[in-house]
């Protein structure tokens, strides 16, 4: 059935053509006809900014750009991210892959994405602020950022300070908008964000690794046993996504994180590295080097290819391609960061049998919390506000009957007072983001290897994903018109 052309294998692609690869392999196995095939993978429209801020007695032009890819839903969705290396290749890709990400988490969006051509830690946060602003300022101008048609939120290089501060540059442009902090999200909980967003993805990937593995065929696929405890971890990568997927499986799930990849240098530790003692030093001292309790390799990327289990990239895209794929040892590889394996190394590793648990399901806990931070926003009013007391009383109401239940069969026995606090506290916003998260994550799990089980042609758990995601994409197109 593969009669997918293969691009040459010797010729590295670039980002987007990656990502077109790996659509084209799965459109071969859904029944589009070639133009609605095409119009869903095209991007619809970039537009790029150059604008000028006068910083330090002189004016310096920066370069931006926002993609949209699909609009069959609206508004469309994706981050911002702040790095030299931004382009428009990149920040296309990265659409489309939020077009395909949303549609796999149901999150009502299409898909785009966002650029800033800049190192953000040359400039102060005073300067940040204001090119931001300025930023924020030409995308809001055309509609690039708006409640209902573009909703940016945190990517590489930003965060909480500077969504709060586009939600306010668009507020100020927009004063008579009642929804405007539904404008952006990942936005501060004091500033209308939502509880649980910055561990989002993070968390994500430690729902989706757990559903995994709650699926002992899968976890055979990749030639392993068992549970997450005792696994080998390596984490390319400990910013926000990596750092929070690594804590999270080393606290809770008895993961063993054995290496941390990072751009000044690698640590290495066969008995498990202390995630919070790492992300403290690098906090401090700008990198891992000098860290005290590991071994320090220089060559980071070699850590890449060393034994595990479980392999997290967590960071840039590409990472793992023709140069070292064929050496990686990983049975199992979760995208934490997006296209982090290229088409070809994709081919290589798939021929090998390694399991990928792809990046449109592997990191899509930010958009799915992003989704539930721009309904509290348009509904103004905070997740379990109206239900709590209602919940409390119902409770009440059970703990009651079991009292008095335990009083009528005259056996003495009574409600410990640990189940008592726990049971009588109606949900709060965290648990009840963190709940939808898990939920959101493990049916999307079940839709993907529902596929890869019964399709065994299809091969492979990115294929499977594409496929589902496609499909609804499609199934939107044909019940909306383009
Ligand atoms: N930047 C994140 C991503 O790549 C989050 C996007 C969002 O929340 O809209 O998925």
């Amino acid at each position: 059935m593969e009669h997918v052309q293969i691009p040459d294998p010797l010729v590295e692609h670039g980002f987007s053509a990656s990502v077109d690869h790996m659509f084209d392999r799965a459109v071969q196995f859904l029944n589009l006809s070639p133009g609605l095939e095409q119009k869903i993978r095209v991007c619809n429209a970039t537009y790029t900014v150059r604008f000028g801020v006068r910083l330090r007695g002189g004016i310096e032009t920066f370069t931006g750009y926002r993609s949209v890819h699909s609009e069959h839903m609206e508004p469309v969705k994706g981050g911002i991210r702040y790095s030299l290396d931004v382009n428009r290749d990149e920040v296309e890709a990265l659409a489309s892959l939020m077009t395909y990400k949303c549609a796999l988490v149901e999150a009502p969006f299409g898909g785009s994405k966002g650029g800033l051509c800049i190192d953000p830690r040359q400039y102060s946060e005073e300067e940040l602020e204001r090119i931001t602003r300025r930023f924020a300022y030409e995308l809001a101008k055309r509609d690039l950022i708006h409640p209902s048609q573009n909703v940016p939120a945190p990517d590489m290089g930003t965060g909480e300070r500077e969504m709060a501060w586009i939600a306010d540059q668009y507020a100020r442009m927009n004063t008579t908008d009642i929804n405007a902090q539904a404008c952006v999200t990942g936005k501060p909980v004091s500033a209308g964000g939502i509880e649980g967003r910055v561990e989002a993805t993070g968390r994500g990937v430690q729902y989706g690794l757990r559903e995994f593995f709650r699926h002992p065929e899968d976890v055979a696929r990749a030639g392993l046993q068992g549970s997450l405890d005792g696994k080998r971890v390596i984490v390319q990568g400990l910013g926000n996504v990596g750092y929070h997927a690594a804590k999270f499986l080393s606290e809770e799930d008895g993961a063993k994180i054995i290496a941390i990849l990072e751009h000044d240098g690698g640590l290495f530790s066969e008995s498990g590295l202390d995630v919070e003692a790492v992300r403290q030093w690098i906090l401090q001292h700008g990198g891992v080097t000098g860290f005290p309790d590991a071994l320090y390799v220089e060559n980071a990327p070699v850590l890449l290819e060393e034994d595990c289990e479980i392999l997290i990239p967590a960071a840039l895209e590409g990472v793992i391609n023709q140069h070292n794929a064929a050496r990686i040892k990983a049975p199992l590889i979760i995208e934490a960061a997006n296209g982090p394996i290229t088409f070809h190394a994709n081919e290589v590793l798939r021929a090998k049998g390694t399991v990928i648990i792809p990046d449109l399901y592997a990191n899509a806990g930010g958009v799915t919390v992003s989704y539930f931070e721009w309904v509290k926003n348009l509904s103004h009013i905070k997740f379990g506000r109206m239900q709590r007391r209602q919940e409390e009383a119902r409770h009440q109401l059970v703990v009651d009957e079991l009292e008095r239940l335990s009083k009528a069969i005259g056996t003495p026995w009574e409600l410990s007072a640990d189940f008592k606090s726990r049971y009588l506290r109606g949900a709060d916003e965290l648990e009840l983001v963190r709940s939808g998260l898990d939920d959101t994550m493990r049916s999307a799990y079940q839709s993907i290897r529902a596929l890869w089980h019964v399709r065994p042609d299809i091969g492979d758990l990115r294929t499977a994903a594409y496929c589902v995601s496609i499909e609804r994409i499609a199934d939107s197109y044909r019940s909306k018109g383009l």
